[in-house]
């Protein structure tokens, strides 16, 4: 039985984050929202109204006010809830509702979560572009942040399924999310601000996969040093 042995053994190199280590990641996505502040804004300047990168230091400032002031529950699910209510609250625009979503959903897909395992980090994303892609209907190609997260989770799913380990499948999914990135430059927008433009969108990086860059980029960051 030595194979049912090694099919057990199997997902032990493969650490879950706990309650803190969630903490931490949403702590340094809103670091690297306060550091990136002016170019998210100078991208949002070029095709849309120049407010992505200040709406998104208001609202993770907001949400980091509110994480230090109350006494956490130790529930990944109820955290993440409230980082989406904060940011549904205080982000104007698209991309409060629009990041609000996606963490509101994270934390219904981890809901009484103490920890979570690579699995279900892979759930809790899925969940949250599922709620992003019901709210404002864009596709991979319309030049939003969904160009980020898509091949982010499709390259973590990839990546734990062929038994990689979590710091791993989380580099590959920052790498993803990167080049996803990056791809939007040529592409016309279709949703939002930017697609008012109509063709003279091309030829500049989308300010929301950016900043969904950041978002997947700081949890490989936090949680690929836990292994
Ligand atoms: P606003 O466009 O209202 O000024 P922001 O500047 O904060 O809001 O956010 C703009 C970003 O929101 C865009 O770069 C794009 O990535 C994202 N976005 C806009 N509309 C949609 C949509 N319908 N679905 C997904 N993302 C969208
Ligand atoms: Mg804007």
């Amino acid at each position: 039985m030595a194979g049912v042995a090694a099919i057990e053994s199997a997902p032990e190199h493969r650490m879950s984050v706990a309650y803190d280590d969630v903490l931490r990641w949403i702590r340094k996505f809103a670091a690297e929202v306060e550091a990136n502040k002016e170019s998210l804004t100078q991208l949002d300047a070029a095709i849309g109204d120049g407010d992505h990168g200040i709406n998104m230091q208001r609202g993770m400032s907001a949400v980091v006010a509110k994480l230090d002031a109350q006494a956490g529950d130790q529930d990944v699910g109820a955290l993440l809830k409230t980082v989406g209510m904060t940011l549904v609250s205080t982000v104007g625009g698209a991309g409060g509702p629009l990041y609000g979503t996606l963490f509101l959903q994270m934390g219904t897909a981890a809901s009484g979560k103490g920890e979570l395992s690579p699995d279900d980090w892979a759930g809790a994303l899925e969940a949250g572009i599922a709620g992003v892609e019901n709210r404002g209907k864009a596709e991979p190609g319309d030049k939003t942040m969904i160009d980020a997260l898509v091949p982010g989770r499709d390259a973590l799913k990839a990546a734990l399924g062929g038994g990689a380990t979590f710091a791993d499948a989380l580099r590959q999914s920052a790498a993803a999310a990167e080049q996803g990135m990056r791809d939007t430059v040529p592409l016309v927008a279709r949703k939002g601000r930017a697609s008012y433009l109509g063709e003279r969108s091309a030829g500049h990086q989308d300010p929301g996969a950016t900043s969904s860059h950041l978002l997947l980029e700081a949890a490989a960051e936090t949680w690929g040093e836990s292994e």
